[in-house]
């Protein structure tokens, strides 16, 4: 499969406050043309590490590029490396050694001894212009494999890898079809995501998984480079469909808000929100989608008892039977507050976020969820786990989706 490895040459960047940013830049730049990355590594000056890099990820990869370490001192090791690594010798390369003299004469500076270090080139090295600085950057074949090896400094080694590396690349590989497909899903633990799909994706080695997951969200992304793969990943995206297709909210990437959005304005319903511990997050993502005052009516952040009960309309006494983290109180809020705003839908959510205020019978991110659509009803009982901010965010995630399922039956 076609892949890279990228590495970054620089002591500076094993320490505080010096980030690898060519890895950045580059991982975007191949991802754009269908050259996933395998790794990063980033090593200081030293040829080991750098040698020991490159052993490993050579089997796997097809493309290796290293930024850095090509300068003219004793410690710009990246060059030595990859000759070892490659079994080939470093040789004077005259075309280099003219541009360095002439970069210096039109300077009016005298060229330092060490500086003729950079022209020197692994046998069978093909030379990029440098014309921002004077390291000159390096293309070479090894067994199927190229070898790239860019300046450090991100502003020389950018136009490089535009102008120089990127047009070999498209030359070598072709321009890619992707076809690509997109799976967000709530309700599943990504452990459980993982062990349903892992043995469907891993069937096809043309497509690329990414798994990208945070609590109470995940998305399933698969990317196939050419249009070979299309047939391939229409099969595995109907094996997906069937074994995880309860818990698929949108192909399209829409965030769950969108989806429930959308589904209200198809089904023409109107929907308001008592909060509680979410103190106006399901609000806030309701109304982040523009268009959504067609149907969302307004929500009350009711943190309080007291604002339970009059701002939303929960009666006193099912708050003290029964607290105001239970399901009667869920129950209470979504259908008040459903009458308060004359709307068609409500949600409520009622629990506790910590990281205080948890006991033994109600500990921190137990939440209750109420969801009116209509004469229905849900009430949904939840132990989150994870920070405040966590908590709260799988509070809104959980009613959403509860939401979405009422709309969908
Ligand atoms: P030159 O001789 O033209 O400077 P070089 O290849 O020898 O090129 P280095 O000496 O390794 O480059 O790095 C020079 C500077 O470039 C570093 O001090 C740092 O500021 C910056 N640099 C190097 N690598 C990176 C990186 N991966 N991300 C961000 N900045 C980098």
């Amino acid at each position: 499969m076609l892949r890279a490895y990228l590495i970054a040459i620089g002591s500076e960047l094993l320490y505080p406050g010096h980030d690898d940013a060519n890895a950045i830049y580059l991982k975007n730049r191949l991802f754009e043309i269908g050259i996933p990355v395998e790794g990063i590594s980033a090593v200081g000056d030293e040829e080991m590490p750098l040698m020991r890099v490159l052993e490993s990820v050579a089997p796997t990869v097809r493309v290796i590029i290293m930024t850095g370490g090509l300068g003219p001192t004793e410690d710009d090791i990246t060059k030595k490396a990859v000759a070892r690594h490659l079994n080939r010798t470093l040789q004077y390369n005259e075309d280099v050694k003219r541009d360095l003299e002439h970069f210096f004469v039109a300077r009016h500076r005298v060229m330092p001894d060490n500086c003729l270090r950079q022209a020197l080139i692994p046998q069978g090295g093909k030379v990029l212009k440098n014309h921002v600085g004077t390291a000159p950057g390096i293309i070479m074949d090894d067994k199927n494999r190229l070898y790239v090896l860019l300046p450090g400094p991100p502003r020389e080694m950018q136009p490089m890898f535009e102008e120089q590396v990127l047009p070999e690349l498209l030359k070598r590989f072709g321009k890619p079809v992707f076809c690509r497909k997109h799976f967000r899903m709530t309700g599943i633990p990504e452990s459980v995501l993982d062990q349903a799909a892992a043995p469907l994706y891993q069937k096809y080695a043309d497509i690329q998984t990414t798994v990208l997951s945070r609590p109470g969200d995940i998305e399933l992304i698969f990317t196939g480079r050419d249009e070979d793969c299309a047939g391939g990943l229409e099969v595995l995206c109907g094996e997906i469909r069937a074994k995880l297709g309860d818990f698929i909210y949108s192909e399209q990437g829409a965030p769950l808000e969108e989806e429930v959005g959308r589904l209200l304005v198809q089904r023409r319903l109107t929907l308001s929100t008592a909060e509680s511990c979410t103190g106006g997050l399901l609000s806030k993502r309701m109304t982040d989608i523009p268009g959504s005052s067609v149907y969302f009516l307004g929500g009350v952040v009711c943190y309080s008892n007291e604002s339970k009960i009059a701002q939303v309309g929960v009666p006193r006494d099912i708050i003290e039977r029964h607290g105001a983290v239970s399901p009667a109180t869920a129950a209470a809020l979504a259908a008040t507050v459903k009458i308060r705003f004359g709307a068609d839908s409500a949600l409520s959510v009622t629990g506790i976020a910590g990281p205080g205020g948890g006991t033994t019978d109600k500990p921190v991110g137990l939440v209750y969820i109420g969801v009116v659509v209509g004469e229905r009803r849900e009430i949904k009982k939840y132990q989150f786990f994870g920070d405040r901010e966590m908590v709260r965010y799988q509070s809104t995630q959980a009613a959403l989706d509860v939401l979405r399922r009422m709309l969908s039956d």
